[in-house]
This record gives C-alpha cells, structure tokens and sequence, in this order.
C-alpha cells in the first residue's frame, strides 16, 4: 500500500494554517457529506460535534482540540475520515473491523481566539475528573455511552508546530 500516495488523495486541503476555527470543520465536513451529530453545547453555545463511522465490534474513540490552539490533529483528523469514507480496500477493512467516534472539536470556544483554555479560561484536559466545564461534562458523556475499547486524546506538542 502506497500510504503516502494516499495522503495525497485524502488530504483535506481546505484545512491549512494553525488557525482552525468550528465553521472551518464545519464546511470541510460539509464538503465529505459528513452526518455529524449534535451532542452538546460549549460555554458560548457552539455544537460539539460527534461523527461515527464503521461497523465493527472494536471501539475507537478519538478526540481532538480540547486545546483550542492545537489544531495540527483536526487537520489529521479530517484526512483520516475523508480516507474512511472511500472505497480503498484498506478503509473498508478499518470500517468492518472498527467503530469509530470522533470528536473533531471539544474546545471550539479556545479554537476561535486560538487559545488553550475554554471561554470560562478552563484547561479541559485538568477537568476530566472535576468536570466543571460543559465541554468536559461533553466528553464524559461520549465516553460512558460509548465505552470504546481504545481512546485516543488528540493535542499537539507546541503551538509554534505546525
Ligand atoms: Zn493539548
């Protein structure tokens, strides 16, 4: 398999830069025809989203930019659902063997000044257990209905990486 033939197929160009605000994924999703659900609200009343594809019996959870700022996995994110979504024998494989949920933006309040925290200057990723942020309580709530065999929580290193 040619992975980085791929990547060049399923690379979503629309989604440049570090700066990648919610009505970007919302129009590169709208763009892949994605059904993604409404499952929550952030402190200013945007939607966190939630995407599921695939029909297998293993769970993989995926989220990403609960740090606003740290957009670099999103980009990632996008490739990945755009290559799930095609008729590649390879992605058909992920699909039978594995059901995805995605969480492409659990802080998009931080996305849209480009910062770390959340609009009430909360680190999501020190709230997991006081849970006193809608976008933390979001999270919870994704976690425990679907109970995934595998999670995976998104950041980058830096926000000088791009
Ligand atoms: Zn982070």
């Amino acid at each position: 398999m040619d992975y980085l033939n791929l990547f060049h197929i399923y690379k979503q160009h629309a989604l440049f830069g570090r700066y990648i605000p919610l009505a970007l994924v919302e129009r590169v999703a709208q763009g892949l025809q994605l059904k993604m659900e409404v499952s929550g609200a952030s402190v200013n009343q945007r939607p966190l989203y939630q995407l599921e594809i695939g029909t297998g019996a293993r769970k993989v959870l995926l989220w990403s930019q609960m740090h606003g700022n740290e957009s670099t996995t999103t980009k990632a994110l996008f490739d990945f659902i755009a290559f799930l979504g095609s008729d590649e024998p390879e992605a058909k494989r992920l699909c039978r063997h594995f059901h995805f949920c995605i969480l492409p933006m659990v802080n998009p309040d931080g996305a849209e000044v480009y910062t770390r925290v959340n609009a009430n200057g909360v680190d999501l990723n020190r709230d997991a257990v006081a849970l006193t942020q809608p976008e933390s309580r979001f999270l919870r709530e994704v976690f425990e209905a679907f109970q995934p065999d595998l999670a995976y929580n998104l950041h980058d290193q830096r926000t000088i990486f791009g």
